[in-house]
């Protein structure tokens, strides 16, 4: 069959052992999967309160055009409802760009090592991919990334905070990127963790759409609204930009209740407001027990860390698994060494750090 020859040998997505098989395997009766930057806090309580009594009409398509979500994500990033676009997650935002500007003939420029759909979607569409080094410090190279830049370039990827470094770039050097890069070029700022950011320093992006309609920024409800399962992610960006994306998403993209507890979660900042502080709080936590150990560790502004363990991450991971408790091994992220896990409650920080100390006795580096 006639498939396009740059996905041959192209992996699907894989997506981390599920709790239930990691009971199974290691017979465990409690596994906490920090893994993936879920929120450990869960959602908004109000969501739980509508799902237990939400009555809708199952045989009826959704609002293709999440009319009522649109309107309250307008009014809390206080923009027009025109410069808004729905995805079922970011991952689908990431695809349906990817979709509208990349082919063969043109390239991307993407951080090296940084969230891997931009490369992925950017191979399927047969676009060359070019990467640039993070700085040692775990952020974008940006004047590199300028440099990378030429007259076939379709799109550039910025994810601020990085995953998996988890680390900030000032909001000054993003203005001084936005205005080097050519007008022709779309700039996609991916923001997934925006939530967590407390440093007095930044500045919302948003401001860099009256300047700059070739700016766009991706927002979600999968980690600090605790919404993952439920696949709700937005673009924002000029008007100009949105109606060329809009045709190349799929008609009813998000489900009538996924739109429903995303406009409830948006609704409750309180909870993410607390959520924030907690997440700090655990933060304090992995700091204090790296800088004990002397291991790295980037300075997070995320609801993860990304730190050194002074071992081989896989079999750090695979005896953290053992002992009940999922993370991500660096090697699956391009950075050996590395563990990046999801800061959870301040128990469950206490327990997998525990755990840590004693598998990092067994592979001898405490
Ligand atoms: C989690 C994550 C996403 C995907 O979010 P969804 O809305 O769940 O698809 C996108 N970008 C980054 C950087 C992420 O960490």
């Amino acid at each position: 069959m006639k498939f396009k020859k740059q996905i041959a040998g192209l992996q699907a997505y894989q997506p981390g052992k599920t709790t239930d098989e990691v009971k199974k395997m290691f017979n465990l009766e409690t596994v906490t999967k920090l893994a993936s930057n879920e929120n450990p806090y869960g959602a908004s309580p109000n969501v739980k309160e509508y799902l237990d009594i939400a009555s809708i009409d199952y045989a009826i398509y959704p609002d293709g055009y999440a009319s009522k979500l649109r309107t309250a994500v307008a009014k809390h990033v206080n923009v027009s409802e025109k410069q808004l676009l729905f995805g079922n997650g970011s991952d689908e935002n990431i695809l349906i760009v990817s979709r509208a500007l990349l082919q063969p003939g043109l390239n991307t420029v993407v951080a090296d090592v940084t969230f891997g759909q931009y490369k992925h979607n950017a191979i399927v569409e047969g676009a060359e991919v070019r990467t640039v080094p993070l700085l040692p410090n775990g952020e974008h190279d940006l004047d590199e990334m300028v440099e990378a830049v030429d007259e076939n370039t379709a799109i550039v990827w910025i994810c601020n905070p990085n995953n998996p470094t988890g680390t900030l770039i000032a909001s000054d050097k993003i203005k001084a990127f936005v205005e080097k890069v050519p007008n022709d070029v779309l700039i996609v700022l991916d923001e997934a963790y925006t939530e967590y950011i407390t440093d007095e320093t930044y500045e919302d992006s948003i401001h860099l759409l009256d300047k700059h309609p070739n700016v766009l920024i991706m927002r979600t409800f999968s980690k600090a609204y605790g919404l993952a399962s439920f696949r709700v992610g937005y673009a924002i960006g000029s008007e100009e930009v949105i109606s060329q994306l809009e045709p190349t998403r799929e008609p009813f993209n998000n489900t009538v209740l996924s739109q429903e507890v995303a406009i409830i979660g948006l609704a409750d900042q309180a909870f993410i407001q607390s959520c924030q502080e907690k997440n700090n709080a655990g933060k304090a936590q992995y700091e204090a027990y790296c800088a004990e150990r002397n291991f790295n560790l980037y300075p997070s502004h995320t609801n993860f860390v990304f730190m050194e363990v002074k071992a081989d991450s896989d079999s750090v991971f695979q005896g953290l698994m053992k002992r009940g408790f999922i993370v991500r091994s660096g090697n699956a992220l391009g950075k050996p060494g590395y563990l990046r896990i999801t800061i959870g409650t301040e128990e469950q920080n206490t327990e997998l750090l525990q755990k840590l100390d004693e598998v990092l006795k067994e592979e001898g580096v405490l």
